[in-house]
C-alpha cells in the first residue's frame, strides 16, 4: 500500500509527547512490512536547531507549494529526509511564519493564538506535498486535532483532484483531552463550506472542533488501545464526543501502541551503565539502580525498593494521588525518583519534598531523554496512576526493562499491565499491580502490596520476567493497522460507489 502519515510531531525531528514516538515507530514498522510510507510533519526550525546532530540529513526541495488560507495564498517549501534505519520518506513542511517558533503549540502564556491557521495550513500542505511528489496514496492517515481537517478536505475537496481518487482516510485519536477548538469564524481559514459547520460534523457548542471534524469524516477511526476505544464512548472519557464515537463504533478500533525496540531495549541500550536481558536482569539492574541512586544523591542501598516516575507533570498523570499520600509514603523504607516537567504547582510540591526528605526523594525537573532510560532500567517499581491514559508508553518501557509498574487500570494501562493476583500469578500472566478507584488510600495500598511482594524475591523475579518476555514491539501493532487500512479502503469505496 502507499501510505501517507501526517503528524504534527515525529521523533527525531520534534516531540512533546507519545504522538511523536508513535508517528515514527509506526511508519518504520509499516515500511518493514513492505509498504511505501511517507511521513509528513512540520519543519520546526528552532526545535531542529537544538537537536544537535541527532537529526538525519535534510534536503530542501526547490519547489514552492501554495496553500489557500482564507482569502490569501500562503507559500511553503518542502524539505526531504529519511527516518534513520528505514526506507520511510519524510517530508517536512517549511513555513517559517507558522513553524519557526520556540515551541510546537504554545508558550508560557498559553497556546499560540493562530494554531487553527497553522494547522489548517499544514493539513492542506500535506495534500500539496503528496501532489508535488506524486505519492498517490491509498491511505492518508491523520493524527489528533492538528490534522483533523485532512479527512474532511479529502471528502469535500481533494478526492476530485488527480492523485487522490482512490485515497481513503484513517484518523487516530491519541488523546481526547486535546480537541483543537476555535471560534466559529476560523471556519473561513479551513476553506470548507459553511454547510459542514453543523453539530454532526465540524461544530461543537458553537465552536469549530477539529478533533470532531476528523472523527466525522474519516473512513476509519483508530485509537491507541482497545480499552480506550471503549472508554471514549462513555461520558466519563468522551469529553462530549462520546455520542459521535458511539454512533461510529463499527468504524472505531483500538490498537495498542508498540515501543521502538531499537531505542528501548535493555540488552542494547547505550545509555545504560550495564546492559541486560531477561536472563541477566538480576546482575544488570543493580548496577543501573546504583547509577540512579548516585545521580539523585540518594544513599547506595541495593536492598531498598526504588520507585521511578517519568511524566508530564499534569493532573492526567495522577500526581494528586501521589502527593496526597506522600507523608505516608516517606514513612516507609523506600526511595523515589521523579523526572518531569509541567504544571508548576506539582513541580514545586515535589521539589519541596525532595528538600525535606533528601535520603528518600529525588526530583529532576526538566526533559531528559538519557536520564529517562536510566530510571527505566534502575528503578524496581514504576508509578503510573493516571486519571486516564489513552495508551501510555512508559509502562511498556518499564515492562521491557524489568521494572514492575503500578498503574491505574484505564486505557492502555489496563491492556498492558496484568495485576498480580493469586490466579494471574499461578497462570504466569501477572506483570505488575493495578487498581481502579481513583483515590490515594487505594493507591497507597498498591504501593504496600508491591513492597510486600518485592521482599519475596522468587515472585518478584517472576513478575519481572513475565514483563520482559512479552513482545512489546511495533510489529504486532503494524499488522492491526494494516487491517484498519484495508477496512478504510473498503468503507471508502462503499461510500463513493
Ligand atoms: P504522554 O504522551 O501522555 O505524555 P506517554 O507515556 O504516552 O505519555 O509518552 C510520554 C513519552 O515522553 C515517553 O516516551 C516518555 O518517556 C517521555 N517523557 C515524558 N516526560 C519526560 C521527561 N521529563 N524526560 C524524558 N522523557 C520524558
Amino acid at each position: 500500500m502507499r501510505i501517507v502519515i501526517a503528524s504534527s510531531e515525529a521523533i527525531p525531528f520534534s516531540k512533546t509527547g507519545g504522538l511523536a514516538d508513535v508517528a515514527s515507530s509506526l511508519s518504520k514498522a509499516l515500511a518493514k512490512h513492505g509498504h511505501d510510507v511517507t511521513l509528513v510533519t512540520p519543519y520546526y526550525r528552532q526545535i531542529l536547531a537544538k537537536a544537535n546532530g541527532k537529526v538525519p540529513p535534510l534536503n530542501p526541495l526547490d519547489q514552492t507549494i501554495r496553500v489557500p488560507i482564507g482569502n490569501r495564498m500562503v507559500e511553503g517549501k518542502l524539505v526531504l529526509s529519511t527516518l534513520p534505519g528505514s526506507t520511510v520518506r519524510v517530508v517536512l513542511i517549511d513555513q517559517p511564519q507558522y513553524f519557526d517558533r520556540t515551541s510546537l503549540y504554545g508558550n508560557g502564556e498559553g497556546d499560540y493564538a493562530d494554531n487553527c491557521e497553522r494547522f489548517a495550513f499544514f493539513s492542506r500542505a500535506v495534500f500539496e506535498a503528496a501532489t508535488v511528489l506524486r505519492l498517490e496514496p491509498d491511505i492518508l492517515h491523520a493524527n489528533d486535532w492538528q490534522t483533523g481537517l485532512i479527512p474532511a478536505l479529502l471528502k469535500a475537496e481533494y478526492r476530485w483532484r488527480g492523485g487522490f481518487e482512490r485515497t481513503a482516510s484513517v484518523f487516530t485519536i491519541h488523546n481526547m483531552a486535546f480537541q483543537g477548538q476555535f471560534w466559529h469564524w476560523d471556519m473561513l481559514l479551513t476553506g470548507l463550506d459553511w454547510k459542514y459547520f453543523n453539530w454532526h460534523q465540524m461544530e461543537f457548542f458553537g465552536k469549530l472542533n477539529l478533533l470532531k471534524t476528523g472523527l466525522s469524516f474519516a473512513d476509519k477511526i483508530t485509537t491507541v488501545s482497545p480499552t480506550y476505544a471503549r472508554e471514549i464512548q462513555t461520558p466519563e472519557f468522551g469529553y462530549g464526543l462520546n455520542g459521535l464515537l458511539y454512533s461510529r463504533r463499527d468504524d472505531l478500533v483500538g490498537i495498542l501502541n508498540g515501543i521502538d525496540t531499537e531505542v528501548w531495549n535493555p540488552a542494547t541500550d547505550p545509555l545504560l551503565p550495564q546492559r541486560y536481558n531477561h536472563a541477566t536482569v538480576s546482575q544488570g539492574k543493580p548496577v543501573c539502580k546504583l547509577a540512579v541512586q548516585n545521580k539523585y544523591g540518594l544513599p547506595d542501598r541495593p536492598e531498598v525498593p526504588l520507585f521511578g516516575m517519568i511524566s508530564r507533570m499534569t493532573s492526567q498523570k495522577g500526581l494528586d494521588l501521589i502527593l496526597d499520600c506522600m507523608r505516608q509514603l516517606t514513612s516507609l523504607d523506600l526511595q523515589m525518583t521523579f523526572l518531569g516537567t509541567g504544571d508548576p504547582g506539582y513541580e514545586h510540591a515535589l521539589k519541596r519534598l525532595a528538600a525535606e526528605f533528601p535520603t528518600k526523594v529525588g526530583v529532576t525537573i526538566g526533559y531528559d531523554e538519557e536520564l529517562s532510560h536510566l530510571i527505566e532500567a534502575g528503578a524496581d517499581i514504576f508509578l503510573m496512576p493516571s486519571q486516564f491514559e489513552p495508551c501510555g508508553l512508559n509502562q511498556m518501557y518499564s515492562l521491557a526493562y524489568g521494572t514492575v509498574p503500578i498503574v491505574r487500570a484505564v486505557g492502555g494501562l489496563a491492556d498492558s499491565v496484568v495485576d498480580a493476583s493469586e490466579v494471574t500469578l499461578s497462570q504466569g500472566t501477572a506483570n505488575g499491580f493495578s487498581f481502579y478507584e481513583y483515590s490515594s488510600p487505594v493507591f497507597f495500598r498498591q504501593v504496600c502490596r508491591a513492597m510486600g511482594t518485592y521482599l519475596d524475591r522468587k515472585t518478584w523475579l517472576q513478575l519481572i520476567q513475565t514483563g520482559m518476555e512479552r513482545d512489546w514491539s511495533w510489529n504486532r501493532s503494524a499488522y492491526e493497522y494494516e487491517r484498519a487500512y484495508e477496512q478504510a479502503c473498503i468503507h471508502r469505496h462503499a461510500v463513493v460507489n
